[in-house]
């Protein structure tokens, strides 16, 4: 079939997939390993396998396993049929053919091709623009993982002849890899005829499919790119397409965005802030900033919260909120809570050696969603602790109400075992999300964080004001503490203290500050019985009061 002689081929498995197409041996090894593991689908699978000439020829493997009592493979049956030029043209030895032989679509060779001819058809007459639309499945990977590659499989078929039917036929559609097609939509004469074909497509996916007596809904993202004069190559437009379909997924999927060059813009900035992240943690360009938390009936410090900064060496001192969402979105945010994770551990077991509070000073770290998911966040934790000598009870981990309520099932796992190392549990930003009550009750939590953004407007909104006091009745109920964050005036503190919260931070009181600012605090405030009073009494007396807030 293939023109060798008997000994050219070993009988290691191994020696047959050297001969397969490295684009397709992946797929072929991941069937035969679901099959190896126990999966009953019998596999059928087309491939490219090297024909002794050097060509690749299209094959049709359908196999099984054979198993013995103890159900252990012991031998996979199966035939190989060559079905080379069943497509009409997958002849080209190199490439493997110019259509996709899942779904039968042009593929990529076709689509840049056509792409090519388009962008010379524009170029010659500007008033009749085409447009790119690039998408993918939603959640395409859930349909492999739950349902199986054969599931899989028939969905994109399904797809594609769902969206080929919904395009004119002077469209190309192609399969441009894996769930991703790519559509040429022609002859446009302004970005609408690109918007109405992708409401077009968008519509298509309202029915579900039948999949073998299989119902399954699916969606697609859609990004747009309109041809303008500067785009000069291909893989210009899929680019930008690729890039606008990402912001439709940002978006919440099953819609499409138009790229436009703000997108563009920010694409690169995003791509500048990666690489400075990177080499911010090779370069240790951290620093911890603590923001001082008080109690709002005597007016102790009891305890910390561990801030991030950022010293960027070409920049200011940049705060979280300009570089955390690309932390969590490549990964790094893992190093840098871990950093600020043991750096604030450190110090204030540093800090408790010196300066003696009843109850020890506390210290509280934001802990990202990626990083809570973490299954060996607890070790970790364990041996910050370990390492740097705190007691667990003197640690808090903030995590956000959605990061938990999103994950409740994992998260109340999770919290148990944070727990059984006596350390402390925050909700951050609490009131933003949407909690179950259920969940609260069953969680492992202390204390609940109200948000900022409720703080500082209950003074002129009636609404926030009850929020706040819900809140507190909820956590008076639930035998848990509150913490008010963002606490900038004395009147807000002052209402704060009458709904009965617990504790406040906020610039009222102090800013986050660096470590030697905050030890410079404690030493000035150890020995006072308010360590609040103190603290805005020296304000009050080296700078100029700005508002109502340092009025005391
Ligand atoms: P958060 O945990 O809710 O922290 C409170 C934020 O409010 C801090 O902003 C703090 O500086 C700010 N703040 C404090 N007092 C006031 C005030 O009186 N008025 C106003 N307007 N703001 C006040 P920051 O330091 O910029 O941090 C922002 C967010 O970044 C934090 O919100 C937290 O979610 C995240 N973050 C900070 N450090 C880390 C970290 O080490 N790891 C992770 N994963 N996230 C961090
Ligand atoms: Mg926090
Ligand atoms: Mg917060």
């Amino acid at each position: 079939m293939l023109g060798y002689q008997d000994r050219d081929i070993g009988d290691s498995p191994d020696d047959w997939f050297e001969l397969v197409h490295p684009d397709d041996r992946e797929r072929l090894r991941s069937m035969i390993d679901a099959n190896l593991a126990g999966s009953i689908t019998p596999i059928e699978h087309r491939y490219r396998i090297r024909h002794r000439d050097g060509s690749y020829r299209w094959m049709l493997a359908r196999a099984e396993m054979l198993r013995d009592d103890a159900g252990r493979v012991y031998r996979i049956v199966g035939r190989q049929t060559d079905v080379h030029g069943e497509n009409e043209s997958d002849t080209d030895p190199r490439i493997g053919g110019l259509h996709d032989p899942l779904t039968k679509l042009p593929n990529r060779t076709v689509l840049t091709d056509r792409l090519r001819l388009a962008l010379a058809r524009a170029r010659r007459d500007p008033g009749r623009p085409f447009a790119l639309l690039f998408f993918d499945v939603d959640r395409f990977k859930n349909v492999n993982d739950s349902l199986g590659h054969l599931t899989g499989d028939r969905l994109l078929r399904a797809i594609a002849d769902r969206v080929q039917a919904a395009c004119r036929p002077a469209d190309t559609v192609a399969r441009f890899g894996g769930d991703e097609f790519v559509i040429i939509v022609e002859d446009i004469t302004d970005v609408r005829g690109a918007t109405a074909a992708a409401e077009r497509i968008l519509g298509e996916f309202r029915v579900p499919f039948d999949l073998d007596g299989l119902e399954v809904f699916a969606s697609v993202s859609i990004g747009i790119a309109v041809w303008k004069p500067s785009y000069e190559r291909p893989e210009d437009l899929l680019r930008d397409s690729d890039t606008a379909m990402y912001r439709a997924k940002a978006n919440g999927r099953n819609t499409f965005v138009v790229f436009d060059e703000d997108m563009h813009a920010r694409v690169v900035a995003t791509l500048r802030l990666e690489t400075d992240l990177r080499r911010a943690i090779a370069r240790n360009e951290f620093r911890v900033y603590y923001q001082p938390i008080v109690s709002m009936t005597v007016g102790r410090i009891t305890g910390f919260e561990a801030l991030v900064r950022w010293q960027h060496p070409e920049r200011d001192l940049l705060l979280p909120l300009s570089f955390i969402g690309v932390a969590e979105e490549m990964g790094a945010i893992i190093q840098i809570d871990r950093f600020v994770a043991e750096e604030a551990c450190r110090q204030l077991r540093a800090w408790q050696n010196k300066y003696r509070h009843n109850p020890p000073l506390n210290v509280s770290v934001n802990i990202s969603g990626t990083q809570f998911l973490q299954p060996d966040l607890v070790q970790q934790v364990d041996h910050i602790l370990r390492k740097t000598g705190l007691y667990g009870r003197s640690l808090t981990i903030e995590v956000t109400e959605s990061v938990l309520m999103e994950n409740a099932q994992y998260a109340s796992a999770m919290l148990d075992q944070l727990r059984a190392l006596d350390i402390g549990i925050s909700i951050d930003d609490f009131g933003t999300g949407y909690s179950s009550l259920a969940y609260l009750r069953r969680f492992k939590i202390d204390t609940l964080k109200i948000d900022y953004s409720f703080v500082s407007r209950m003074l002129a909104d009636e609404e926030s004001s009850q929020i706040v006091k819900t809140i507190t009745t909820l956590a008076g109920n639930l035998g848990k503490q509150t913490v008010a964050e963002g606490v900038e005036t004395r009147s807000q503190f002052e209402a704060l203290r009458e709904l009965g919260v617990d504790r406040a931070q906020g610039i009222y009181i102090s800013p986050a500050i660096p470590a030697e600012e905050a030890e410079e605090l404690l030493a000035r405030t150890v020995r006072e019985d308010n360590h609040l009073r103190r603290i805005l009494h020296d304000r009050l007396k080296t700078s100029a009061p700005t508002g109502d807030s340092v009025v005391g």
